[in-house]
């Protein structure tokens, strides 16, 4: 039988066959990993073969990946742990107002999502407790950047009811990664579109404040219209693996598409002559936020303390 892995805990695996049926799979025997440095041999979103009787079943095959996004290992900075595979895109929930998501978050992620070929969208939540001015301007500052990088971006508000139908037509027949911190309105949100997914509020992603990740598993829940998503806990751990920081500018579409107009080949776009990125920067053509997220994420790299 086929099916699709929405738990992964390790040890065992939920597997939901096509009747929606869920069968407790394991592995048989020794599964190898293909990759020695990593951690886990099958993710959520994996399509496996598994043979069964009576409700559990043992899985033989996985399904050759169409993509996947990774992480580092919570305990083993050098080893990957897939976080999920086959996804559709990445949809990052965020706030202004409590909490407040950095822009370094969310360029993290959206550097992961580039990084993966995987379309991404910033949505903000919590619109109803913007009560500031600078902070409505702020909101409005992002959603353009980021509409400008081709990514879906616009708020929400669950409590007044705001472009949630948007939000259900963003996640309508696709599988979506829901990236965020704890508290943003993940679980409200999709409790507002999903009424019948019944999620506890807070549920989603609880444990990512307490940097406890071995406990924690990402799963799957299914759309009653059409689509599934998965649920990331261990967020934080996004790293920026395998990325070479000379390179990293091809990851930031907006520098990507002006790098070729540098002076010198090898230019870092940090304090050269004749950096077309540094023109643009000054000019107002790229947001201030994506080139700090740019030169925090390059200091890292570049000290190589986290990776
Ligand atoms: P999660 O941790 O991201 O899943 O966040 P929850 O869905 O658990 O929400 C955290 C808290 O924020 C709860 O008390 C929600 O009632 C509240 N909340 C969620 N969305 C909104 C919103 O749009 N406006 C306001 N005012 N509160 C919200
Ligand atoms: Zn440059």
């Amino acid at each position: 039988m086929t099916g699709t892995v929405i738990q992964s805990t390790g040890s065992f695996y939920e597997v939901r066959i096509p009747s929606g049926e869920i069968i407790i799979c394991r592995i048989k025997g020794k599964f190898r990993l293909e990759d020695k440095k990593q951690t886990n041999p099958i993710a959520v979103g994996d399509v496996v073969d598994f043979e069964g009787v009576g409700g559990e079943g043992n899985i033989n095959k996985i399904h050759p990946r169409r993509n996947y996004i990774i992480r580092s290992a919570p305990n083993k900075k050098e080893y990957k742990h897939i976080i999920a595979s086959n996804i559709d895109q990445c949809v990052i929930i965020a706030s202004i107002a409590q909490p407040r998501t950095s822009h370094g978050f969310i360029d993290r992620i959206l550097l992961t999502a580039f990084l993966y070929d995987i379309p991404s969208a910033v949505i903000f939540n919590k619109h109803d407790l913007i009560l500031k001015e600078r902070e409505e301007q702020l909101l409005k500052e992002l959603i353009f950047t980021y509409n400008e990088l081709n990514i879906i971006s616009f708020y929400t508000s669950v409590t007044k009811n705001e472009n949630t139908d948007q939000l259900k037509q963003l996640l309508q027949n696709k599988t979506s990664l829901i990236c965020g911190h704890s508290g943003v309105g993940k679980s409200s949100l999709v409790n507002c579109i999903a009424p019948e997914l019944d999620l506890k509020v807070g549920e989603i992603s609880k444990y990512t404040e307490k940097g406890l990740h071995t406990t924690t598993f990402a799963r799957m829940y299914t759309l009653p219209f059409g689509g599934n998503i998965i649920d990331s806990p261990g967020i934080k751990e996004f790293g920026l693996l395998d990325v070479d920081p000379n390179e990293l500018g091809h990851y930031f579409p907006e520098i990507r598409s002006r790098m070729n107009k540098c002076k010198f080949n090898d230019c870092l776009h940090i304090n050269e002559k004749g950096c077309a990125v540094l023109e643009a920067l000054e000019a107002g053509e790229i947001a201030a936020t994506r080139y700090i997220s740019y030169l925090t994420f390059y200091e890292e790299l570049k000290s190589n303390k986290k990776y």
